[in-house]
């Protein structure tokens, strides 16, 4: 039985976030590390971000392209196994039970170990970021799906045969539990992020990315790191609330 710990490795993992980078800016880091580490990793993308420009050159069908490509190569730097487009609209994703169901009908076809996704808790951050409507929808939606209706034997049989995920880390959280040391793919994270030219240009997005791993590890406390090398405390870190479905042994 996993252990669920900063040391722990999925055999496989879904990330359901709302939009093209999400998943890169908050858990790029860790979904290389356990990539690399042989866990097969799915992305599912509830909106392709076809609302996310000022620039008046793009429609939604157009910026809707460019940012799968932008996607389907960040994923494959980052080593991930598949990409799902769902092709919701973006800036209008609500947490009906219609994307439940959905999101159902892919845990149960992919069968993820551990879920990742966004905290829909998490509202407010600091005086600075009021977050997106699409990131708390997606977290709601997917947790929603993932328990209790993926294992419900009765609930949607054509959805696919039951599946119970054993953990779920929540990232973006106001309260997390669980510090993932990054120090090795963080790189990995920066260039998979820089594929997102749409949204982020030639910018050298790499100081803000690692004063925000930094920032994150320091909210650690001591003996929540993971790797030999930094027994007490993670220096690259990304924080998640880990919440344990299966229970795990002693
Ligand atoms: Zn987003």
């Amino acid at each position: 039985m996993p252990r669920f710990d900063a040391e722990y490795v999925p055999r496989s993992a879904m990330a359901i976030y709302a939009h093209p980078d999400d998943i890169e800016f908050t858990v790029g880091g860790t979904v290389a590390k356990w990539a690399r580490a042989g866990c097969e990793v799915t992305f599912v993308l509830i909106t392709s971000g076809n609302s996310g420009t000022h620039d008046r050159k793009f429609t939604r069908k157009t910026l809707e392209r460019v940012r799968e490509r932008e996607e389907r190569e960040s994923a494959r730097i980052l080593g991930v196994a598949r990409v799902v487009f769902l092709r919701h609209g973006d800036c209008e994703l609500v947490p009906t039970l219609a994307l439940r169901k959905e999101l159902v009908r892919r845990i149960r076809r992919h069968r993820p170990e551990v879920v990742l996704c966004n905290d829909p808790q998490a509202l407010f951050f600091d005086d600075r970021y009021i977050n997106h409507p699409d990131h708390l929808a997606a977290g709601k939606a997917a947790l929603e799906a993932v328990f209790p209706c993926a294992e419900m034997e009765l609930l949607w049989p054509v959805a696919g045969p039951v599946h119970k995920v054993h953990a779920v880390y929540v990232s973006s959280t106001v309260a997390p539990n669980t510090w993932i040391e990054v120090a090795d793919t963080i790189e990995t994270k920066i260039a998979a992020l820089a594929a997102h030219r749409s949204q982020l240009g030639d910018r050298d997005i790499s100081p803000m990315i690692l004063e925000w791993a930094r920032g994150e590890a320091r909210r650690a406390p001591a003996g929540k790191a993971s790797g030999k090398k930094s027994p007490s405390r993670p220096k690259n870190a990304e924080a998640f609330r880990v919440m344990r479905i299966v229970r795990e042994e002693n």
